[in-house]
């Protein structure tokens, strides 16, 4: 379902040309759960942003749902972004002074979904994430773990074919990041396809399938926790 070959990444920094990722090649199937594990400045937001169609790399390819993505201008890669691929970010990404149900709605109403359908299609979202009780809350009613999990059913609501979660856990206390990762594998077992990026190794146990990433290369593929 997601296809990336021989991928390689460099960026100028200054008067030098420095290699960030070097020869990556991964595949994603329809219902993995997918970990992508390594330490500050190997890659990992490189990878997840080429992954996520925000930016190419200087070479390789890359199919998404059967798309050749690098051959896509930018406007095409912003309509394959939105269809295809949810983000979940380290700091939720929340609008402060709306209601966890208006930021669920908020894609659909750039999509051009109608205000009836984009309620129901919320508020649906809240449901799935155990948040059935909060749709009416603003972000700072809600604790860290809930404002993330509001941030996951925006991210849901329109079925994207993977969620892409960079550090998902990396602002939230061990027992808010245990109940995220709970929620992940709940929506991966309902067939989401999850690409998780972390620098904890307790986090990526919960995938299916650990990669882990060292100066830009991967090193390593083993399976995960959530294999079992
Ligand atoms: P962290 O866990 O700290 O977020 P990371 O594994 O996500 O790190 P990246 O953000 O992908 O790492 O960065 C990898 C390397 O690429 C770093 O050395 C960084 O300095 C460099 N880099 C990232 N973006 C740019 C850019 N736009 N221009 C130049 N260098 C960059």
């Amino acid at each position: 379902m997601l296809n990336l070959q021989n991928i390689y990444k460099n960026y100028s920094q200054g008067k030098l040309e420095v290699s960030v990722l070097k020869d990556v090649s991964l595949q994603v199937q329809e219902g993995e759960y997918v970990a992508i594990m390594g330490p500050s400045g190997s890659g990992k937001t490189t990878l997840m942003n080429i992954i996520g169609c925000l930016d190419k790399p200087t070479s390789g390819t890359y199919t998404l749902a059967e798309k050749d993505i690098l051959r896509q201008n930018d406007r095409e890669m912003a309509r394959t972004r939105n269809q295809l691929i949810g983000f979940v970010f380290q700091n939720f990404n929340l609008l402060p002074r709306q209601t966890a149900l208006e930021n669920v709605e908020l894609p659909l109403v750039y999509a051009g979904v109608s205000k009836r359908e984009r309620r129901r299609i919320a508020r649906e979202a809240l449901v799935r994430v155990g948040l059935e009780e909060r749709i009416n809350f603003q972000p700072t009613q809600l604790s860290g773990g809930q404002q993330q999990r509001v941030a996951i059913a925006r991210a849901i609501a329109n079925h994207p074919k993977v969620l892409l979660a960079d550090e998902p856990t990396g602002a939230l206390d061990t027992k808010s990041g245990e109940q995220v990762m709970e929620l992940f594998h709940k929506l991966n077992e309902e067939g989401v396809t999850i690409v998780m990026i972390t620098h904890e190794s307790a986090i990526a146990d919960h995938a299916r399938r650990i990669l882990s990433i060292r100066d830009g290369e991967i090193v390593q593929e083993r399976a995960g926790g959530g294999a079992a």
